[in-house]
């Protein structure tokens, strides 16, 4: 079907909702958004886009015109827990065309909403809105239990917990991954720190900067039989997270230590969807397929998820086999990132001694004789033009 004039209705504004929105405005179709919040706001945390997530923003006329405050790093360090000592360095491909960013998810957010409005998305807040019915003329959203409005497509973009998902797609349970994730920004008051990965015993923690420096992103992951609920908005405490990663090294401890306030979320693995549309409603981003840190893919598959959905439906006329592409497409390729990103949790928490020796060395020696290895690895992630 041609989406010029079609109605969708989106719900979740989030970065996958948004995006999705304006990639329908874009090919003239008119979109409403609905948000349960009342303000569109984020979590107070970093967020870092590679080249494949930056094509997207950049096709959907985000990048550069609607994002400022972004940081392009050279590099990232992994260290040594204890000694502070470098293990490996991998560069970002910024010279190569492959631009790598990490900026506020704020900034971000607050760029998708003025490009969304720019194109005339009518975005609807304090709106809880489900799916009450999907048939072959459309799909209806119920918004806050009450009104109902017709679409000819929804697209569900409402993250992890989804109730889409529940309702439509017969979801099976998550499982606790026995992983625990800490989050924090904190005020550098002038201290400049550079990207950096400290692999630990059963944890790990990434650091880099935000705001041109003015502001420190702290992520620490750890391994953790307590169950944590799967919420980036649920509290933690200071000084837990401080007590958890005392022994890591003083240039950590003393930035932990001016940590004021923490979010604390456990991980989970959720089964993977036999099926990511029904009739004319559709899943996206981590509705469809929620991811876990480890490769910082989350958004930028949402984004691709975006541009391909967009795409497909805009150039098949049946919307069964658009829809059905648009998942065969995407499938393949979370899956696989999906699978990176369990392999790279593991290489950061290396628990036995000897391996973790052999890990170190064999990194050092490969940044040494073959360092193109380490910066073209997951070429074929960020190479990749959805
Ligand atoms: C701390 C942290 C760091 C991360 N770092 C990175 C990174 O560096 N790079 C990266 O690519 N990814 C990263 N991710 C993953 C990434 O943030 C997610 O994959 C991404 O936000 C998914 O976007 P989404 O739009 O699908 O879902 P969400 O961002 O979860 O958005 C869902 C939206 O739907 C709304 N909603 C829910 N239910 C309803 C309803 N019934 N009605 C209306 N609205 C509803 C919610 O309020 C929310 O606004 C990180 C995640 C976390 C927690």
């Amino acid at each position: 079907m041609t989406l010029l004039n079609k109605k969708i209705g989106v719900i979740g504004g989030g970065i996958g909702g948004l995006a999705s929105a304006i990639a329908f405005a874009k090919f003239g179709s008119q979109v409403t958004l609905y948000e349960k919040a009342l303000v569109i706001s984020e979590v107070g945390a970093g967020i870092q886009i590679s080249a494949n997530g930056i094509n997207v923003l950049t096709k959907l006329g985000i990048y550069p015109d609607y994002l400022k405050s972004v940081g392009f790093p050279k590099n990232i360090i992994f260290k040594d827990y204890k000694t502070d000592k470098a293990i490996t360095e991998i560069q970002h491909n910024q010279d190569l065309n492959l631009p790598y960013m990490q900026l506020h998810r704020a900034d971000l957010i607050e760029a998708l909403v003025a490009r969304a409005k720019s194109l005339g998305v009518n975005i609807v807040l304090g709106s809880k809105a489900k799916v009450i019915n999907s048939g072959d003329s459309g799909s209806k959203i119920k918004v806050n239990n009450s009104e109902v409005f017709d679409f000819d497509l929804t697209v569900a973009a409402d993250g992890m917990n989804s109730t889409v998902r529940q309702y439509w797609f017969g979801q099976r349970p998550s499982v606790f991954m026995k992983q625990i994730a800490w989050r924090a920004l904190i005020p550098s008051n002038g201290m400049s720190i550079e990207p950096t990965v400290y692999m630990g015993i059963n944890k790990h923690l990434v650091m880099y900067p935000l705001r041109n420096g003015k502001i420190i992103n702290i992520i620490g992951v750890q391994s953790n039989k307590n169950l944590a609920p799967e919420s980036w908005t649920n509290d933690g405490s200071p000084e837990k997270f401080y007590n958890e990663f005392s022994d890591f090294n003083t240039s950590v401890t003393n930035i932990l230590s001016d940590i004021t306030e923490v979010k604390l979320w456990g991980l989970y693995s959720h089964p993977t969807l036999k099926s990511w549309s029904h009739k004319n409603v559709v899943l996206l981003g981590d509705a469809a397929h929620p991811m876990l840190p480890f490769m910082a893919q989350g958004s930028c598959m949402a984004l691709e998820d975006a541009a391909v959905l967009a795409r497909v439906l805009n150039k098949i006329n049946n919307i069964d086999t658009a829809l059905k592409k648009y998942e065969n497409i995407r499938k393949k390729r979370v899956t696989a990132v999906q699978k990176t990103s369990i392999k790279n949790g593991k290489f950061f928490h290396i628990n036995n001694l000897i391996l973790r020796k052999f890990f170190h060395i064999t990194m050092l020696f490969i940044t040494k004789f073959h360092p193109s290895f380490l910066k073209s690895r997951y070429n074929w992630i960020y190479n990749y033009k959805a």
